[in-house]
């Protein structure tokens, strides 16, 4: 455990060292600059919330910022590569499919397992010798004239930190942006996603389908060890029944609802379920303080895009920050223009984003017949038209506005 001694004010404290924000003191590294991070829950193998069993369908993009950052070289071994997305609707003719190959990549993007990213994250944090102060709660925000200054609570003490710049990378229940007074906007989806990964009689060939069901809408990714990822979202009043299914029960009925393009469901893992809402600040920032990540804006898993928006949001600020330190004589982490331009460029994003994402999970759950024909030609317009085609793929691939330097490959 690290107990910080020195008073003298941080350029910047990255509050929550989940995927986004420890992702983001691997960015900062190169910039110089005097950074810790703090996080509630040290990782120590299995057991963290956020690097649990879950596993993340990653833009080319998000390969691009963990390559720019020496993350993927750990993650390389566990990472399976989507060549091919098949979209269907369970008692329909609609469906789609994209092609890496069409689209001229080696891959559309990667499934990665979340505890290796936590591990491999973390790997990185202790190589870069980056300032850790773990575990250790953020209990406060307060405002002082050329600083911000939190709160925390290390080893039953309290102690006081301050910075130029505060990050609030702390989830989905922020209470640094609550603090902060960033408003923030939830609405219950009323859908509960409930994640296992299971072992089938054929191998999946690096496709990734998503089935849209009378219950929700369904994923099935490919994983490393020729097993699949699922992700199954289902009416919240009915997850209960869903978790306290036996196996077999469970892969029967996820079997009917996925049919049989991977031959028989063998064998199913532990079950976990996470309960949805769209969770959106009002705003990206507040004087001297950004929101990133979750913290900013929690949405439905259906199109595989909060860890990517959360990875492009730390990018856009390493890369705001970066060019400060290059062209400003006077370079302050925290000032007013240079997180305006960060909150306008972020807001963008997640607006186009969160608009898509939402849609989405509205559009797949109208019962009303006029509106299934739509979808269903939604759904075949995906197939029929390249360009409705390259947009999806254009998403799936993280590219959906001004993208930041790093998800593009280049340096900071
Ligand atoms: C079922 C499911 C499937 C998903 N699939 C995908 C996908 O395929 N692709 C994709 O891009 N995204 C996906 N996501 C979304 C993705 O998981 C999240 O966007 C991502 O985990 C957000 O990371 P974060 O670091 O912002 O937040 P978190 O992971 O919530 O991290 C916040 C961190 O802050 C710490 N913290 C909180 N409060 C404090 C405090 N007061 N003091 C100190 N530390 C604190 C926490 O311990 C935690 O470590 C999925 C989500 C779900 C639920």
């Amino acid at each position: 455990m690290s107990i910080p001694s020195n008073t003298q004010p941080y350029d910047l404290l990255i509050c929550g060292g989940g995927l986004v924000g420890a992702s983001l003191a691997l960015m900062l590294k190169p910039l110089g600059l005097r950074v810790a991070l703090i996080e509630v829950i040290k990782f120590q193998g299995a057991g963290h919330p956020s690097f649990d069993e879950r596993t993340t369908a990653l833009s080319n993009g998000s390969r691009r910022v963990f390559e720019a950052i020496g993350v993927w070289p750990l993650l390389q071994r566990a990472a399976t590569p989507i060549k091919r997305i098949h979209v269907s609707d369970q008692g329909r003719f609609g469906f789609a499919r994209l092609s890496a190959q069409e689209q001229g990549l080696a891959a559309l993007g990667h499934v990665v397992p979340n505890w290796h990213m936590g591990a491999a994250l973390w790997q990185r944090l202790q190589d870069e010798q980056i300032e850790l102060i773990a575990p250790a709660r953020v209990v406060q925000l307060s405002a002082a004239d050329t600083t911000r200054r939190v709160t925390i609570e290390i080893a039953g003490e309290q102690r006081e930190l301050s910075a130029r710049l505060i990050v609030a990378a702390d989830g989905a229940q922020s209470l640094l942006r609550d603090a902060a007074g960033i408003a923030s906007a939830q609405q219950d989806y009323g859908q509960t996603a409930v994640i296992s990964n299971a072992l089938t009689q054929r191998f999946h060939d690096h496709v990734a389908y998503e089935r849209f069901t009378s219950s929700g809408p369904l994923a099935v990714l490919p994983l490393s060890d020729a097993r699949v990822g699922l992700i199954w979202t289902v009416p919240t009043d009915q997850a209960a029944t869903v978790m306290a299914w036996s196996d077999e029960q469970f892969l029967s009925q996820f079997q009917q609802a996925f049919g049989f393009r991977l031959g028989r469901l063998l064998k199913v893992g532990a079950r976990h379920a996470y309960p949805l809402s769209l969770i959106r600040a009002q705003q990206h920032h507040a004087p001297r303080l950004v929101v990133m990540g979750n913290a900013a804006q929690m949405l439905h898993p259906i199109a595989g895009q909060g860890l990517n928006l959360g990875l492009r949001d730390a990018a856009s600020l390493a890369e705001l920050l970066a060019d400060a330190l290059r062209t400003d004589a006077s370079f302050d982490p925290g000032a007013e223009a240079l997180l305006s331009h960060y909150a306008q460029w972020r807001q963008q994003d997640s607006q186009r984003i969160v608009t898509f994402t939402d849609t989405l999970v509205r559009l797949f759950n109208q019962q009303l017949s006029v509106l299934k024909i739509v979808r269903n030609a939604g759904l075949l317009a995906f197939d029929l038209m390249p360009s409705a085609k390259n947009a999806m793929a254009q998403l799936s691939m993280g590219a959906s506005a001004r993208i930041p330097r790093l998800a593009r490959g280049a340096p900071l």
